[in-house]
């Protein structure tokens, strides 16, 4: 089969669409013809070899939506022939909410597999959930780790419910696109921010009942004329660095900030009198189980939540798909089809 690799660290120029050894299925495991996949951001930190190197030569990928072409001996939950979309993490089940595990994330460091980006993958069974039957490959790729993400984050880890108001920065942005339909879902009022008026229609097409342009307007100014001093009652953090302290300052109340990334930087400052004297809660969130999942493509199934796609390129082409996710240029996913 066919995939693309990367065999040092560096610019997308490391990538190669080449041949590589087919993949063949231990018991627990199916393979699955990639009908498509995704472009993430940890397919760019793994490709650097920065901020963690990753084994090499590497396959990056986190996320496929394709059909299951072998199961191992010992495989039940899928048959041969299901459409199928793959969760990205390890363990993929463990305790059903996810806490206290350590994930490992497919892909990127999960070092006994290669990724999405290639004509087939091999992957456990227990992290494959049924294609929602009212999306094409293509927009099934785009969803699982943002959406599953974006997700526990907000129902699970910052307990949304109708009325609250959610601040979304980077809205345009793969976890962006997920946390506008999730938090409409839940009837919040949700302020969107991105950096361009053409990212901002998009928000607004989808649902974000409020927007602010971090390039051409004050963040904290234009809160405050929507929400008054009473500030947000959730901000949906991950650009880190840059953001942090603004997002802990623009809480309510009793607020929460849940954070997942750090695309910034890590070290964000953070005024601790805006924590303790508001009670502001700062939460940490990453991925979720396949539980998580499943019960967010429900969701999809149930046409709250849709795929938001910048462009479908040929996996041979990801390079290209990560210099616009890099480069700041994507609104929604970018997709590949081998
Ligand atoms: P995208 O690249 O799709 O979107 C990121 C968005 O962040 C951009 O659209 C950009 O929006 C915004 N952004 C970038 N720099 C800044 C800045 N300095 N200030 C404000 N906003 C900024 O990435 P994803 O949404 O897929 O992922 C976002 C982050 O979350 C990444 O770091 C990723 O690694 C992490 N992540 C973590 C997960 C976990 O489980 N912990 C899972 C998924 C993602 P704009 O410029 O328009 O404002």
């Amino acid at each position: 089969m066919k995939a693309l690799v990367f065999e040092k660290y560096g610019g997308p120029e490391v990538l190669e669409w080449k041949d590589v050894p087919d993949p063949e299925p231990g018991p627990n495991d199916a393979v699955v013809e990639v009908k498509a996949s995704a472009v993430n951001y940890n397919d760019i930190w793994g490709r650097r070899g920065a901020p963690q190197e990753v084994p090499l030569p590497h396959i990056s990928g986190s996320d496929a939506a394709g059909i299951v072409t072998q199961i191992g001996d010992a495989v039940t939950d899928v048959k041969i022939g299901d459409e199928v979309v793959v969760h990205c993490g390890r363990p993929a089940r463990g305790n059903k909410e996810g806490e206290g595990q350590q994930y490992n994330i497919w892909g990127y460091d999960w070092p006994a597999l290669d990724g999405a980006h290639g004509e087939y993958v091999c992957v456990p069974s227990e992290n494959l959930a049924p294609k929602p039957t009212n999306l094409d490959f293509e927009g099934a790729a785009s969803l699982p780790l943002v959406l599953v993400t974006a997700w526990r984050k907000l129902v699970h880890k910052a307990r949304i419910k109708p009325g609250d108001t959610v601040l979304v920065w980077g809205a345009a942005g793969g976890l962006g696109v997920m946390a506008i339909q999730i938090a409409k879902m839940f009837r919040a009022d949700v302020i969107a921010v991105a950096s361009s008026d053409e990212k901002l229609e998009l928000c607004k097409q989808i649902g974000a009942d409020h927007v602010i342009n971090r390039n051409t307007q004050d963040v904290r100014k234009e809160v405050r004329n929507i929400v008054g001093r009473r500030g947000v009652d959730i901000v949906f953090e991950h650009p880190g660095q840059a953001t942090m302290g603004l997002s802990v300052q623009m809480a309510s109340w009793n607020g929460i900030v849940v954070t997942s990334g750090a695309t910034s930087g890590y070290e964000g400052q953070i005024d601790l009198r805006h924590i303790f004297f508001r009670e502001v809660e700062l939460v940490g969130s990453t991925l979720g189980t396949v539980f998580h999942l499943q019960e967010s493509l429900d969701a999809v199934q149930a046409g709250y939540i849709k795929p938001v796609i910048h462009s479908v390129l040929p996996t041979k082409d990801g390079g290209e798909g990560q210099r616009i996710v890099e480069d700041d240029e994507a609104v929604g996913k970018v997709v590949l089809v081998p």
